[in-house]
């Protein structure tokens, strides 16, 4: 365990912006985990648990308490239920290279997740998922420090809460430290069934069909590469937290309402997108209703804060920026898509020592 002081946020996330941390540690196993949550919730400070850094927005005035980082390595191999393999992955251990591993052992179930960053830790966090895929779909345990009851206890995936880029860690900020993740994966040299009609379009293949893991694989990562969602320092509009805004979900009547805002706004005719969902409810796209809100690629300051050039939906950083200036032009584009369709857009990533609904 390794504890450093004033250590500038900026340089622990992917977006490059935020202040100082009070004290930061550094830890490496399980037990530094626990050790440092439970001293910083013995001494009454405030506490931030940080991985990769790929989905938070930290404000420029930093963080004022203990920043434990989880630096924690290690996988474990065993049998799974019905032939499958049981995968025990410490929190810390990078996401993608696992995705890479399960795909070079020929073990299916998450290789539409290839190209993210973060770690396997924060998976659960917001039920990660792109091109049709989300961990909920293979996690089947998730050992946590419990803080509310000071103790170490292992959730089955029904405890999680999972749900769209959502769980119960999500919706209970705090409360639980995620110290390994339990994934179950197919053998299998061919994917889950295709579910996304860009990447099977890309692959050559049906919707429902399968196809080779390595070519998912690389179908995926080339897709991604394309809307600057892959971490490469020679792209600028990788610095980024990924999508800003999750898709709103809204219910019917909702639906209804938006289709009528878009028909008298842009003519008869125009439609927005809509994907069924769980109880009736329906998918729109927040990319699709920024775009037509008349937010462009590129909008803002060539050299701080602005629409990627690549993704309407990811705000980058273009190395002058500030945390206040790109949450000023996150609100510009919410309040824009307000005003054209009614709908409110949520932010994706975490905020951390401010507040999106401040005002
Ligand atoms: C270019 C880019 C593309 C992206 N694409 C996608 C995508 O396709 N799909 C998607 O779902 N996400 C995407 N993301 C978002 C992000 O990569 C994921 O949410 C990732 O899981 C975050 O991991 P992290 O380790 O960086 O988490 P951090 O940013 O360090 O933390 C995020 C949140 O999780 C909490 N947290 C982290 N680790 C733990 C832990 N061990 N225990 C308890 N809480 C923890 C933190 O406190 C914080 O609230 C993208 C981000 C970027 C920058």
């Amino acid at each position: 365990m390794e504890t450093t002081s004033a250590t500038a946020l900026r340089d622990l996330t992917t977006l490059r912006l935020g202040g100082p941390a009070g004290r930061l540690v550094e830890a490496r196993d399980e037990a530094a985990v626990v050790d440092a949550v439970r001293r910083a919730d013995r001494a009454g400070e405030p506490l931030l648990v940080l991985a990769g850094g790929s989905n938070v927005v930290v404000a420029d005035e930093g963080f004022p308490g203990t920043v434990v980082r989880i630096a924690t390595r290690g996988i474990a191999e065993a049998d799974g239920e019905e032939g499958r393999v049981r995968l025990e992955v410490q929190a810390g251990e990078p996401w993608d290279p696992l995705v890479g591993r399960c795909v070079a052992a020929g073990l299916a179930g998450v290789e539409c997740l290839s190209g993210i960053p973060g770690s396997v830790g924060a998976t659960p966090i917001q039920n990660v998922g792109a091109y049709g895929q989300e961990v909920a779909e293979t996690i089947r345990s998730v050992r946590v420090l419990d803080r509310a009851r000071d103790a170490v206890v292992e959730l089955g995936a029904g405890e999680c809460g999972f749900s769209y880029r959502s769980s119960a860690f999500k919706r209970t900020p705090g409360r639980w430290v995620v110290l390994a993740v339990a994934f179950e994966l197919e053998r299998s040299a061919a994917s889950a069934p295709i579910r996304y009609a860009e990447l099977a379009r890309r692959l050559g293949v049906q919707l429902g069909d399968r196809a080779p893991l390595a070519a998912v694989r690389e179908a995926v990562l080339e897709l991604r590469r394309g809307k600057g969602m892959v971490i490469d320092p020679a792209d600028p509009d990788s610095v980024s937290a990924g999508s800003f805004f999750t898709n709103p979900v809204l219910d019917g009547a909702a639906f209804t309402a938006l289709e009528r805002r878009v028909a008298e706004r842009l003519g008869e005719g125009a439609r927005p997108p809509g994907f069924p969902d769980a109880d009736g409810r329906v998918k729109t796209s927040a990319a699709w209703l920024i775009e037509r809100a008349g937010f462009t690629r590129g909008h803002g300051d060539p050299r701080g804060i602005a629409i990627s050039a690549k993704h309407t939906l990811a705000l980058t950083n273009r190395g002058a920026g500030t945390t206040a200036e790109l949450v000023a032009l996150a609100r510009e584009i919410a309040g824009g898509v307000r005003d054209a369709f009614g709908v409110e857009l949520v932010p994706e990533p975490v905020f951390v020592g401010h507040a999106w609904d401040e005002r």
